[in-house]
């Protein structure tokens, strides 16, 4: 490792790995291959590419997607200004043509014409063509095309094209191990490693829960939000409820068994 490779690591967000992550993602970025990472939400995808993004020393475009985004939003629109008509990149064709990390969060939420866009830059042309200026932006090395995905609460007309996924190296995450985790709970919220322990043993017990009718399981985000209000000051069972009891579920009879469990296991 370089100095300025050693500079960029101490600037990194703080990133616990969980299975050599890390590497691969670089290599698909010298080799200029877009990644796709799948996993439940809260596991730390947003995190990793924060990390990864510091670390290679990229600066970093993030885009949350929603059902309403549409191509124009990704890739820029004319505006009507006091000069007349001007063009606004969007923030895919500012990262191509600054040479950033572009994060499409949740891509499969976005609407279908949006993963259009993406296919010319994802393979080995790397361009992105703007219809609307006539232009044809080559992207950069320094360019990287990241999506993520929550396969677990996405249903069949949700999922991504067969033809898109294929451009992409893929990423499965998954909760951290638990001495990982743990690592994870200290470093954030600043706990002692006791605390942490009974917070990852909580999670532990809380996602072998399968008879709820749960979408998604309690995450290492909401051990974390826990632990922070344990640190500034609450007791350990009102911040387990509130951060992670009623952040899981609106069902009265769920809430209760999953309290059942908080207080069994602290
Ligand atoms: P996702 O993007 O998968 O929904 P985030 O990356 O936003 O999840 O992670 C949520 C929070 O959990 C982070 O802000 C961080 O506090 C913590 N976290 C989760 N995984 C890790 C990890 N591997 N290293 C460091 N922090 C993590």
């Amino acid at each position: 490792m370089d100095h300025s490779e050693q500079q960029h690591l101490v600037n990194a967000p703080f990133y616990a790995e969980q299975a050599g992550e890390v590497a691969l993602f670089e290599h698909a970025f010298r080799q200029r291959l877009p990644v796709l990472i799948k996993g439940p939400t809260g596991c730390g995808k947003t995190r990793f590419v924060e990390h990864m993004a510091a670390r290679l020393g990229r600066p970093l475009i993030t885009v949350s997607c929603h059902d309403d985004l549409s191509a124009a939003d990704l890739v820029g629109r004319h505006l009507i200004g006091e000069q007349g008509t001007v063009w606004a990149d969007g923030p895919l064709a500012r990262a191509v043509r600054s040479g950033a990390i572009c994060y499409l969060d949740e891509v499969v939420e976005a609407r279908k014409d949006t993963t259009v866009v993406l296919h010319p830059l994802a393979d080995d042309r790397r361009v992105l063509p703007i219809e609307r200026t006539g232009e044809q932006l080559v992207a950069p090395p320094g360019f990287m095309l990241v999506v993520s995905y929550n396969p677990g609460y996405q249903n069949l007309l949700k999922s991504l094209k067969p033809s898109t996924r294929q451009r992409f190296v893929a990423l499965t995450f998954g909760y951290p191990a638990p001495d990982v985790e743990r690592g994870i709970v200290v470093a954030e919220a600043g706990v002692e490693p006791a605390l942490a322990e009974r917070l990852v043993t909580l999670a532990q017990a809380l996602r072998r829960l399968t008879d709820h009718d749960l979408e998604e399981t309690v995450s290492t985000r909401l051990l974390v939000m826990a632990a922070r209000l344990v640190a500034s000051g609450l007791p350990l069972h009102v911040a387990c409820r509130s951060a992670i009891v009623d952040a899981l579920t609106d069902d009265f009879e769920t809430a209760a068994a999953l309290d059942e469990v908080v207080v069994a296991i602290l």
